[in-house]
């Protein structure tokens, strides 16, 4: 059987053609996202009409997304006219395939769950660092939708009032202080330097990067043992490429654990696993499922 996977970013667009569960390759295009809403749909239609024999389409796509409805319950203005369109009906007018569709941070812990770092808990929380922060909650081996399809906005959870402004209209969310884009500004905002993360790690022996880099992870860890207290997850899973770097894992963990409600000093801070392609490992179970007429 041959399950089509689209992974939709803000940047790039990644697809692959999983053929009896295997992926075996993947590749990628510019989203263009400010074209806008209708420009993504003629994006998807093309990349499937490359493809034969196709029995599903899997869409894992930035924005809140209602899963059972099929639609984009908000997004910011990264992708103009994106909020409210049933994108998976349209989808499924427009290509003849049955389309399941869902939130690329929770597609990546659908990913994980079945086949990286999150076969081992039940109970875990995914957080994905890049511009923003994306996020997904698994509890008992399920992801929480909540009533909207909106639940795992964990980048959106208010950390300082009257903080700065963020994407979604409202003032002082994690992301905006835990993003690696948080990071890169506030090192470009004290040293007047402009670099990317990875380069951000390579100069943390300059004393004043390492400061900005130790004030984020303040800030990384902070969010995470609020959620740790309300969910009580027996891991963390990290995403992202800031996430690659196996010392930052380490320092979380080390400044949560011990940290929460109850003082435990047991919970996983790992590294998530599949990498870039999480999202359509994801995208291909949420196909199966409907294929199966699972909820997702
Ligand atoms: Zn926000």
């Amino acid at each position: 059987m041959k399950i089509l996977t689209i992974d939709l970013g803000g940047t790039m667009t990644k697809y692959g053609l999983f053929t009896d569960g295997v992926l075996p390759a993947s590749y990628e295009r510019p989203t263009d996202a400010k074209k806008g809403a209708k420009h993504i749909i003629d994006l998807i239609c093309e990349i499937t009409a490359q493809f034969e024999d196709v029995s599903c389409l899997g869409i894992s796509t930035c924005g809140y997304v209602d899963p059972w409805d099929k639609k984009i319950v908000f997004s910011t203005d990264a992708v103009p006219g994106y909020t409210g369109v049933p994108i998976g009906k349209i989808l499924e007018q427009k290509t003849g395939l049955p389309v399941a569709v869902e939130n690329d941070a929770k597609c990546a812990a659908i990913g994980e769950m079945q086949e990286g770092k999150g076969m081992k808990y039940n109970n875990f929380l995914f957080l994905s660092y890049g511009t923003g922060i994306g996020g997904a909650i698994a509890v008992n081996g399920a992801i929480h939708h909540g009533s909207h399809g909106l639940a795992g906005a964990l980048g959106h959870m208010t950390i300082h009032a009257d903080g700065l402004e963020c994407t979604c209209g409202r003032r002082g969310c994690y992301e905006m202080y835990a993003s690696t884009n948080a990071l890169l500004s506030s090192i470009r905002d004290r040293t007047g330097v402009t670099m990317n993360g990875r380069e951000a790690f390579a100069h943390s022996g300059d004393k004043r990067i390492r400061r900005e880099i130790d004030l984020w992870i303040d800030e990384v860890t902070a969010g995470l043992i609020s959620l740790a207290n309300i969910f009580d997850p027996s891991a963390f899973i990290l995403g992202g490429g800031v996430m690659e770097q196996e010392n930052l894992i380490r320092e979380i963990g080390k400044r949560l654990n011990g940290q929460t409600i109850g003082g435990f000093t047991d919970i996983a801070v790992c590294q998530a696993k599949l990498g870039n392609t999480a999202g359509l490992y994801g995208a291909y179970y949420n196909a199966m499922a409907l294929l199966t007429e699972k909820q997702p």
